[in-house]
């Protein structure tokens, strides 16, 4: 690209930094560099489920991008209201239902390899993406400095690279995050300095999930009409539940089961303070995640009820996760730096969100950066737009995904009467809300200089 008007460098390709990619894509007049840590971007195996509110944002990429992900998910979209989660007691010898979790649109189930596929495979030439890239620090010009001086970029095999604006999309363990952090807490007092420094490092949320997918043919020869070939079912117990969905066209049932520790769990969130947590150190190289037998696995799920029992009798191994988060971050963006999806906002899975507020952040951005009226100069303005508008609700998303693991494991005090009820209230953002009064807003500031936006 000859002369662009800025290059942007995105630092890692997860869902959130390559539906950045592929959203700045439309812009003629900006380069777009892809770093990615790992030999080639690939995704682990297991689901995701796109609600609604992200789904409607991946449509804006065109009915091209949406057939594809159609395609992966083997159904149509609706905005009508469908039953979406069916909510089982299930702690005990004989479950019952609880309730029909009604969306208005429906949960979008995809493997996520297709998904990372079918960006990828959006990505037009013009985007250069670099693997084997782990970027171990940036610098970024001084106050001062000529208006066009690049940010410097340093991986971790010695190389380096420069870019006009950096994103950091590089997941929980963020390099960026620290980095920007540090930027942040220059200058200020010790007692502030000390607040922001301590949102650099992920927390223990008191979660751990159990995750894994079983081979849909397993399970139908044990039990053929498994509800779980067909229907996205919560099998919910005191301080431990899972969920299992069918995906990647029916041939498997993804399963995503948690633990919740309550204590730890109240001190994460209510006091938003570090906590140590146990070891998870297991055979793989990170620690944060360990390889389970089948008998593992379904442990803390031994005394639900015989439907979830078809399905753990199918489980053939899987792997444990320690649940981190990212505490409220004083702010997403320093100059010419911001960062998105869960290097922003880590959060815990009970409202499968993280990647869907990943594309949202992603669509945002595009739209502040991608604005004719945006220049290098005033990117810093457009990124605090963007930090704005997404970190008060993300933050918010975090919160009630964790109310809603707290919900589901009948650790609240509501009774199971009420429950359908509660969970959906806390819940229904993901399909009764819109990110279009974001964008709208997001224009108007850009457009409008003369509104503080600090
Ligand atoms: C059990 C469980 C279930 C979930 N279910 C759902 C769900 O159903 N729906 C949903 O929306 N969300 C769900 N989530 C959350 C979702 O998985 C995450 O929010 C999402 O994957 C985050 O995407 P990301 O691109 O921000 O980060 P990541 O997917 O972590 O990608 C970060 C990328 O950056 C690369 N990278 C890291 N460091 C560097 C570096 N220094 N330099 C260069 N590259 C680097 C990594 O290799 C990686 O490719 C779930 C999470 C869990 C734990």
């Amino acid at each position: 690209m000859s002369n662009p008007k800025y290059r942007i460098a995105i630092c890692g390709g997860g869902v959130g930094g390559l539906t950045l990619a592929v959203a700045l894509s439309r812009y003629q007049d900006i380069a777009v560099d892809v770093y990615e840590a790992a030999q080639s971007f690939c995704e682990i195996g297991a689901g995701v489920g796109v609600w609604p509110r992200a789904f409607r944002v991946l449509r804006k990429f065109g009915p091209d991008f949406e057939q594809q992900l159609l395609q992966r998910c083997g159904y149509d979209y609706t905005d009508e209201y469908v039953p979406t989660v069916r909510g089982r007691k299930s702690d005990q010898a004989v479950g019952i239902d609880l309730f029909d979790l009604m969306t208005k649109g429906k949960l979008m189930r995809l493997h996520r390899a297709d998904f990372h596929g079918v960006l990828l495979s959006f990505l037009p030439p013009s985007c250069a993406t670099h693997n084997a890239k782990r970027l171990i620090s940036y610098t970024q010009p001084l106050e001062g400095s000529p208006k066009n001086s690049p940010i410097t970029l340093t991986f971790t095999d010695e190389s380096t690279a420069t870019c006009d604006v950096l994103i950091g999309a590089d997941g929980i363990k963020s390099t960026v995050r620290p980095c920007m952090l540090r930027e942040l807490a220059e200058g200020l007092d010790p007692d502030e300095k000390e607040s922001v420094l301590s949102c650099m490092s992920p927390i223990w949320s008191g979660v751990a999930a159990y995750r894994t997918l079983v081979s849909a043919e397993k399970l139908r020869a044990r039990c053929p009409d498994h509800r779980t070939l067909r229907e996205f079912t919560q099998y919910m117990g005191k301080d431990a539940y899972f969920l299992a969905y069918p995906v990647s066209l029916g041939q498997y049932v993804n399963f995503a089961g948690f633990t919740l520790e309550r204590d730890v769990v109240d001190l994460a969130y209510k006091a938003d303070t570090e906590i140590p947590r146990p070891s998870f150190k297991g055979k793989t190289n990170d620690e944060w995640v360990s390889e389970l037998t089948a008998q593992q696995f379904v442990e803390p799920f031994k005394d639900f009820e015989e439907d979830a029992q078809h399905l753990l009798e199918c489980v053939e191994k899987g792997t444990l996760w320690a649940v981190h988060t990212v505490k409220t971050l004083p702010s997403t963006n320093f100059r010419r730096v911001a960062i998105m999806g869960d290097a922003a906002h880590a959060m815990t899975p009970f409202q499968g969100s993280g990647a869907g507020q990943g594309i949202e952040d992603a669509y945002l951005l595009m739209t502040v950066l991608g604005h004719k009226s945006t220049t290098l100069e005033t990117v810093p303005r457009a990124l605090a737009i963007y930090d704005k508008l997404r970190r008060p609700f993300s933050s918010e998303v975090a919160l009630r995904s964790m109310r809603g693991g707290q919900l589901c494991a009948f650790q609240e005090d509501v009774p199971l009467h009420e429950l359908g009820d509660a969970i959906t209230k806390n819940w229904e953002w993901a399909w009764l809300t819109d990110l279009d009064d974001a964008l709208e807003e997001a224009v108007r500031l850009v457009e409008d200089s003369s509104i503080d936006v600090n």
